[in-house]
């Protein structure tokens, strides 16, 4: 028996239309293990969210995905359809989105959209149901559960919001949850105590966790391995203390010096120069090309291929080898 929860392998997800068509997510692998928490990280526009929408069955026409699986606890996911990855999510799978206010419905009560998938996954009713929501509630350490059971979500602060979502997410005891840069709303000592409580009921429930998140100190707290992500493409894997203790691909290695530095006295942060590109723009070469201070002619000739460079780490440069090496002379003397 695999001890994977989730195995993604060559993804593809393309947005068309008569004039071009693009893939945002191009051909990625993953995995997630049982009890794991994975960090999916990159700067926006890199593919994260659409990744995670892709594994949920939620991308909306015109886009469509491919590849050769998303293998979820033994389930090809790409073969389901939409009826069979209706019942999966919320049961055994849940999602928190980074805005509760525009995923909880207005008019509904916190306590009926919390139970909404109890009743549909577990038939639940009447009493036994209000006492499992009730208990939802207090487990993601909502005060008085009684009281904000019969509350709408304008009524609570955004925090507050944040932990009704988890609540929802975690109601059917799913084997995993994405949470898609969850704490990016709120302020940041709510940030923290949403990161806590996240980490505490994963770890009790030994649920398996996809963070998705464009800040690498996030996931230094909360994260076990990362995928970096950029352009659509992985170009970084490995647990999170050995790539950010040595990060091997030059845009990693541009996010974590963009990283506030403790008793950092300076107003200026450290930035990568420039932005992503477009998928019109992505070229035939390394998509950091534009960006990466050590480009060199191979660069832009062809995509680098994930190579490993330790016995847990990859990346995705022409610079990297086995062993982390860096690199073949022969290419940083013809570099800039
Ligand atoms: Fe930089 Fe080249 Fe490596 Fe891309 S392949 S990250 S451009 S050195």
């Amino acid at each position: 028996m695999s001890s994977n929860i989730l195995e993604v392998k060559n993804l593809k997800t393309t947005f068309s239309s008569r004039k071009t068509s693009f893939n945002a997510v191009d051909g990625i692998s993953f995995h997630v293990a049982k009890g794991e928490t994975l960090g999916i990280v990159g700067e926006s526009g890199c593919g994260k969210s659409v990744t995670s929408l892709s594994i949920m069955g939620l991308v909306k026409p015109p886009g469509t995905v491919s590849g050769d699986k998303i293998d979820f606890n033994g389930v090809n996911l790409l073969k389901l359809s939409k009826k069979e990855m209706r019942n999966l999510r919320g049961s055994k799978m849940g999602m928190i989105f980074q805005e509760p206010m525009t995923s909880l419905n207005p008019v509904y009560s916190v306590g009926d959209q919390i139970g909404e998938s109890l009743k549909i996954h577990k038939k639940l009713k009447g009493k036994v149901l209000k006492e499992k929501v009730v208990d939802l509630l207090k487990q993601v350490g909502i005060p008085r559960p009684d009281e904000i059971y019969h509350n709408y979500p304008h009524q609570l602060s955004g925090g507050m919001r944040q932990r009704v979502m988890i609540a929802i997410a975690m109601a059917c005891d799913p084997k995993l949850i994405i949470a898609d840069e969850p704490t990016t709303a709120l302020d940041v000592t709510i940030q923290a105590q949403i990161l806590e409580l996240m980490k505490d009921l994963q770890s009790k429930k030994g649920m398996s966790m996809i963070l998705i998140t464009h800040d690498l100190g996030v996931v230094s707290e909360v994260c076990d391995r990362l995928v970096v992500m950029y352009a659509g493409k992985v170009v970084e894997t490995g647990p999170v203390k050995e790539v950010l203790r040595n990060p091997s691909h030059p845009y990693t290695k541009g996010l974590l010096a963009s990283l506030p530095k403790k008793g950092h006295k300076e107003k200026r942060l450290n930035f990568i120069q420039g932005q992503v590109p477009a998928p019109i723009n992505w070229g035939n070469g390394c998509r950091f090309a534009d960006r990466c201070p050590y480009v060199i002619n191979e660069c832009h000739k062809s995509i680098p291929a994930l190579v490993k460079v330790s016995d847990s780490q990859e990346s995705a440069c022409h610079l990297a080898v086995e062993g982390g090496e860096r690199v073949n002379n022969d290419l940083i003397e013809t570099a800039r």
